[in-house]
């Protein structure tokens, strides 16, 4: 094995002969005869050819774990057989090309939160890991953020908010902001300024020809528009610039949590339902559905974000405080803090984990408080007889749709812009011969939520998809023609179709 991991240069084993076998035969062959595996061989060329600040790992590599970026997701995981880290934008166009050239398939890796289970379909590929893609530079007089290919969310926020800024950022403080905002983006922000992508200015991207562009309303402007919510089709992208805004508020919000017995459900519904069409911008709602720690019962945990003074924010949750929640969390804080506080701090604290995580997801366009009702009592009759089903998290999401209609249809790939609810709903399975089990009831509870959700047909958040839902359901039945005619262009071998790709049907 290449132990030490092979640094960009390192000289290739010359006093080997080096032949390209399968590993098994190996023992057959006398000592001073050197076998090395295609993944060896992988290194050993990119070695060569990488500038001297990138690395080379194979996961027999002591620190493959420590050095190389860890997947947050376990389930249907993409698997390497070697992880390369270039340090330079052109070092990312030599492994492309070389990737390309030898037909070894490969994925970038961003934050490594990844959720669609396409990913699953990468076997002993090649890991471009952005990991070294990590600089973080605003620019306050030019209302810019310009970021590297693997920054993720809690890496930039504080600079944001220190330099007095407010940027989208996502509700989870781990997930990268390249691979969210290549699908899109939401959070809390989102009723203000909509999508992420809505907020790029320019991307540096190495296409799926090996060519390095910049991509912008100015240059290669197609490309730009693909980019912003159909992103992972088209290259891997070295460099963002985003534009940020002046901190509303003073860069001041509640966070507001509160947990309900799931008897409450209901009445939840009829306040979400008020604000739909309606909802402040400044106010952002989330619904959780999940067995409490403590007793193992279902509840229901409500969040409510306000980017507005306290007072304000109280009034309009005063008809969810009047339903005399178990436990109530109210706090105003700085906004680099919400994604930290935000639901209890549950999905800050989950950024180290790396469950069995079974993603579906449905987009709401009205708030039908039977079917929902209807939808939870289901929950309450399964969830509590079915072992495998205790991981299960049903999440609403609830942003105004003020920020996402600031921009026209046209103006990107992002196709939805009048979601009215983000439903999720996620099970974590403890032991992998759950999977069936917990698979067959994801997807029947998707179809009952479709079935509720204002819309004929299924369409979903890309960024949160299981992953069969196919490219009309994640880009919208309007834009694939024209993002299939894009990645004829921009990426004609297909090399990027391991997310979520706009060829699948
Ligand atoms: C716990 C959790 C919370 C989440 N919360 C939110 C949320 O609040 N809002 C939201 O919008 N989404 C959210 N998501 C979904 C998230 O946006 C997607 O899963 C996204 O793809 C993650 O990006 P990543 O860079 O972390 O992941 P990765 O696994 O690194 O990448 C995902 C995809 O993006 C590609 N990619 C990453 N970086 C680059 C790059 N530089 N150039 C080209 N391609 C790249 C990868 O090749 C891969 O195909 C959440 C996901 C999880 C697991």
């Amino acid at each position: 094995m290449l132990n030490p991991p092979v640094k960009a240069n390192s000289s290739s084993p010359s006093q080997f002969t080096i032949i390209r076998l399968p590993e098994t035969l190996s023992p057959l062959f006398p000592p001073h005869i050197r076998i090395i595996t295609p993944a060896e061989k992988i290194a050993s060329d990119l070695g060569s050819t990488l500038s001297p600040s990138s690395s080379i790992y194979l996961p027999s590599d002591e620190n493959w774990t420590n050095e190389t970026t860890q997947r947050w997701n376990q389930w249907n995981a993409p698997s390497y057989v070697v992880s390369v880290k270039p340090a330079i934008k052109e070092d990312v166009q030599k492994v492309l090309q070389y990737a390309a050239r030898n037909k070894v398939p490969f994925l970038a890796t961003g934050g490594g939160h990844g959720y669609s289970g396409t990913l699953g379909a990468l076997n002993n590929g090649l890991e471009l890991d952005m990991g070294y893609f990590k600089s973080v530079k605003v620019d306050a007089g030019k209302n810019r953020l310009i970021i590297g290919g693997s920054v993720r969310f809690r890496e930039l926020i504080s600079p944001v908010y220190a330099a007095g800024k407010a940027f989208p950022v996502g509700a989870c403080p781990c997930v990268g902001a390249s691979g969210a905002s290549l699908g899109g983006g939401i959070g809390f922000w989102s009723g203000f300024y909509g999508a992420i992508s809505d907020s790029l200015v320019s991307v540096e991207i190495v296409t799926g020809t090996g060519t390095l562009l910049t991509a912008s309303e100015s240059q290669n402007s197609d490309l730009f528009w693909a980019v912003k919510g159909a992103g992972h089709n088209f290259g891997v992208v070295t460099s963002f610039t985003f534009k940020v805004y002046d901190s509303p508020n003073g860069g001041q919000a509640m966070n507001a949590d509160m947990t309900f017995p799931l008897s409450r459900n209901g009445s939840l519904w009829a306040f979400a339902k008020s604000f739909a069409g309606k909802q402040p911008k400044e106010l952002s709602l989330g619904f959780s559905i999940l067995a409490s720690p403590v007793t193992q019962e279902l509840v229901i945990v409500v969040n409510a974000i306000y980017v507005g003074p306290l007072a304000q924010g109280r009034a309009l949750i005063k008809p969810l405080l009047d339903l005399t929640p178990q436990n109530t969390n109210i706090s105003y804080i700085a906004w680099k803090d919400v994604p930290y506080a935000a639901k209890y701090g549950g999905p800050a604290k989950s950024c180290d984990t790396r469950p069995l995580d079974v993603p579906h997801a449905v987009n709401l366009y009205q708030v039908d408080i039977e079917g929902l009702t209807a939808a939870v009592e289901y929950l309450n009759d399964t969830i509590p007889n079915t072992p495998a089903l205790k991981g299960t998290v049903f999440a609403l999401t609830q942003y105004s749709t003020y920020g996402f209609q600031q921009h026209t249809p046209d103006s990107s790939a992002f196709p939805y812009r009048d979601v009215i609810i983000f439903a999720q709903i996620d099970v974590t399975a403890s032991k992998s011969s759950d999977l069936p089990t917990i698979n067959s009831f994801t997807k029947s509870f998707r179809d009952r939520l479709q079935k509720i959700s204002g819309k004929d047909h299924l369409e979903v958040y890309t960024n949160l998809a299981h992953g069969d839902e196919g490219a009309a359901a994640w880009y919208s039945k309007k834009n694939v023609p024209r993002l299939r005619k894009l990645k004829k262009t921009y990426d004609p071998s297909s090399l990027f179709n391991f997310y979520n790709s706009v060829n699948v049907d």
